[in-house]
């Protein structure tokens, strides 16, 4: 039996990982869960699943969390605040570690399941982009087994050799005969939209995702392509790749989750139907293969598959996010700092879409020459951006 954490699990990641759980009781349980706030969401799920420890980072919501688990008489523990978070991902009775909590806010629990030597099932792209070299070193010297669960990196992982597999973010490419890594993106639901009109799309346009039903944060990255720049920066660290490395293509039909092309001319796809719970069974079983819960892919009804070269006028959050990457690490901080702060607000209403990559843009023009040597650096970095950002965001307006 292996025990498993999962932070954010009232989330999208978190629903997806429990519905994989539910049907594998036998080989895993549950040994904590956490979130941010949603105490009745949580209480709910430690009722069904019954682990060791709960943990919200709001307080109050965890004394919430406690009279309702009293009342029901389960035992779980419950902690609270953000050093809770950190605790559980370094607790020895789990062996894998979830990091699903969206944003930022998942970089110090997820360096501490690093540190602890974890199987990290690696969702929270943020912390990664974020700490990038300092993350795949922490992961080497603590012998944590990093394995990406964002589903176009799972399909990369699955289609490199095992060489490559064992040595994320120290794997040598060109030695394995990889000729690029093709990153593969649906385009989002302003694929087609008149540019002029882009402006003005609604929250509700937004979150809209063609092909993936996701949390809001993600969707909004999605619909602006950043979800593609930050896992082109993701890519970067994992695969320890160089620029003429990796291309990104869009593929609107969501059905190839993104490829890696060889020296002898082969080209290796993984598809699927587009549900987390594929790759999130992949990497807590790997290199063992277990139920997801999915259906195969239905050839005869997929339909024609496509590919196109993505539009920089159309998306400028992926271009800004691709040369952020080649820049450096402040760069990559700044730009996701900055790009949290403009979805916020995006999603309360207070700007319109395309002041997201404005945003960035100003960001990454003030703020990207900054030292970023250490993860101390990188926090004050983080809060120095978010800072500035506020006070820009009137200037960036509608
Ligand atoms: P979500 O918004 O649905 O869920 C976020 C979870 O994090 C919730 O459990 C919430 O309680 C918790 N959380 C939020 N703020 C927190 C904080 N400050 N401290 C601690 N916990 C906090 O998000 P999601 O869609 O599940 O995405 C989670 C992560 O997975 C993101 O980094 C996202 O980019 C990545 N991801 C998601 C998908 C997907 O299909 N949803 C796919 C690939 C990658
Ligand atoms: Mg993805």
């Amino acid at each position: 039996m292996q025990g498993v954490t999962i932070l954010g699990a009232t989330g999208s990641i978190g629903q997806s990982s429990l519905r994989v759980l539910r049907r594998n009781a036998d080989r895993y349980r549950v040994s904590a869960l956490a979130a941010h706030s949603s105490a009745e969401a949580l209480a709910e799920l430690c009722l069904e699943f019954q682990p060791d420890y709960a943990a919200l980072v709001d307080v109050q919501a965890a004394a919430r969390l406690r009279e309702l688990l009293a009342a029901s008489r389960c035992p779980t523990q419950v902690l609270e605040g953000q050093g809770a978070l950190d605790e559980l991902a370094a607790d020895p009775a789990s062996d894998v570690v979830i990091a699903a909590v969206v944003g930022a806010a998942g970089l110090s629990s997820t360096m501490s399941a690093i540190k602890a030597g974890k199987r990290i099932l690696l969702a929270n792209k943020e912390s990664l982009v974020m700490s990038g070299a300092l993350m795949m070193e922490a992961a080497r010297a603590h012998g944590a087994e990093l394995l990406p669960i964002d589903s176009e990196h799972n399909a990369i992982f699955q289609c490199l050799p095992e060489q490559v597999q064992t040595k994320l973010g120290h794997c040598d490419l060109a030695g394995a005969g990889v000729r690029q890594v093709l990153l593969t993106g649906s385009g989002g639901p302003f694929r087609k939209l008149p540019l002029e009109q882009l402006a003005s799309v609604t929250v509700e346009q937004a979150i809209a995702h063609p092909n993936w039903s996701m949390g809001a944060k993600i969707s909004v990255d999605s619909a602006s392509m950043m979800n593609k720049g930050l896992e082109y920066i993701e890519a970067r660290w994992l695969f320890n790749l160089k620029r003429s490395d990796i291309e990104v293509v869009i593929h609107p039909q969501s059905v190839i989750h993104s490829m890696v092309s060889f020296k002898d001319g082969s080209v290796l796809a993984q598809m699927g139907q587009p549900d987390m719970c594929t790759p999130i069974a992949h990497a807590l079983a790997y290199p063992q293969r277990i139920d997801a819960g999915v259906e195969p892919l239905d050839l005869l009804s997929c339909g024609t598959l496509s590919f196109e070269k993505p539009d920089p006028l159309r998306y400028p959050c992926l271009q800004l996010a691709i040369e952020a990457c080649w820049q450096g690490q402040s760069a990559t901080t700044v730009l996701n700092a900055a790009n949290e702060v403009a979805v916020a607000a995006f999603l309360e209403g207070r700007v319109g879409f395309t002041a997201i990559p404005k945003l960035c843009e100003k960001a990454l023009a003030a703020l990207s020459g900054e030292a970023c040597g250490t993860l101390d650096d990188i926090l004050q970095l983080d809060g120095e951006t978010r800072r500035r950002c506020g006070d820009w965001l009137t200037q960036v307006g509608h």
